[in-house]
């Protein structure tokens, strides 16, 4: 039987209206309350402007207002530490997000510009405070977003993740560790696996619930897969196509088709995690906008 796709489109929506309600309400008891995100560029990748332009839409739509701050090529590291401190000191600013990869003429320190931003307004969860928070099961601080999106859409198929084997292909930081580190607090038994695993398709095969985020198109192909398995695909790769205007489209790191066959429930690219990591960013923006408030509202 084949397997039923999880719309990452769908949940996010669902996410998006409830956010939009919690904003509503809170605007209801304080008018001239107003969540705020800075989002931070530094140059113009065009992949960069379409996931900043998805952002500023949802944000738009929930009522966050979203400054989009353009940094040219030529932006020294310097000059964007002190933008941060500049909205990090910012009253007005409740969540701060720096757009990677940087594309900057000089030599930048992305983990340095991530450390940057004041924990209380990572609503990305990038920086190293938030991080060992996370890793330790603390969930006061802030949950990267593509992570926290990826168990959402777990959680959406109604399976119980507890006593589940999780494997993770991936071990970056912004989305295997913290995958695995969340998966590990919702008492799944967890492996991680990278480029220097050996067997890894025999590793997949014993996976209840399979997360891909590799950055390889189409790799994990439908053999790899346990029958009845989740299969939860972070990739994003395009790949040439000459029927498309744009002469290419987007697949992930999962071979869809084939493991659409095997799995009982997958993610779609696009139209998967993507959207969900945009929802995650909203509900991290409300979330800090509304322990400001309360931190101001205290007597
Ligand atoms: P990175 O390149 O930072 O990390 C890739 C990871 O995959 C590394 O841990 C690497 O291992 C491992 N890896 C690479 N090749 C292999 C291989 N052949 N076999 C096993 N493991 C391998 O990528 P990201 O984590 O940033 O992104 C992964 C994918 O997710 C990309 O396609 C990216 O576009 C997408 N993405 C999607 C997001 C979304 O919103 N949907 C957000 C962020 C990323 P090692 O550590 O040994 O090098």
């Amino acid at each position: 039987m084949a397997a039923q796709v999880i719309s990452g489109t769908e949940v996010a929506r669902a996410i998006e209206n409830d956010l939009r309600q919690q904003v509503s309400e809170l605007r209801s008891k304080s008018p001239h309350f107003q969540p705020r995100l800075a989002i931070v560029q530094v140059g113009g990748r065009e992949d960069s402007n379409v996931y900043i332009r998805m952002k500023l839409k949802a944000a738009e739509n929930i009522g966050i207002v979203a400054e989009h701050i353009r940094l040219p090529r030529d932006c020294t590291q310097t000059e964007l530490l002190t933008k941060l401190t500049y909205l990090n000191e910012s009253p007005q600013v409740h969540g701060i997000i720096v757009q990677m990869p940087l594309d900057s003429e000089h030599q930048i320190d992305s983990h340095l510009i991530t450390d940057a931003v004041f924990s209380h307004k990572d609503v990305d969860g990038l920086n190293t405070e938030n991080e060992g928070r996370v890793s330790i099961g603390d969930f006061s601080g802030f949950v990267p977003c593509t992570p926290a999106g990826c168990v959402e859409l777990i959680k959406r198929t109604g399976v119980t993740i507890a006593g589940k084997n999780a494997v993770v292909l991936g071990r970056s930081r912004i989305v295997g560790t913290p995958v695995a580190e969340l998966l590990k607090w919702e008492n799944a038994t967890v492996t991680v696996c990278h480029s220097k695993t050996k067997n890894l398709s025999e590793i997949t095969k014993t996976a209840d619930i399979l997360v891909v985020a590799i950055g390889r198109a189409e790799m994990v192909r439908g053999s790899w897969i346990k029958p009845g398995a989740i299969v939860i695909d972070c990739g994003i790769n395009p790949i040439p196509d000459l029927t498309k205007k744009s002469k290419q489209r987007l697949v992930g790191d999962v071979a869809y088709e084939e493991a659409a066959k095997v799995a009982s429930y997958i993610t779609p690219v696009p139209g998967g995690v993507g959207p969900l990591t945009v929802a995650m960013l909203m509900r991290n923006t409300v979330l800090a906008a509304r322990r400001q408030l309360e931190r101001q509202l205290r007597p």
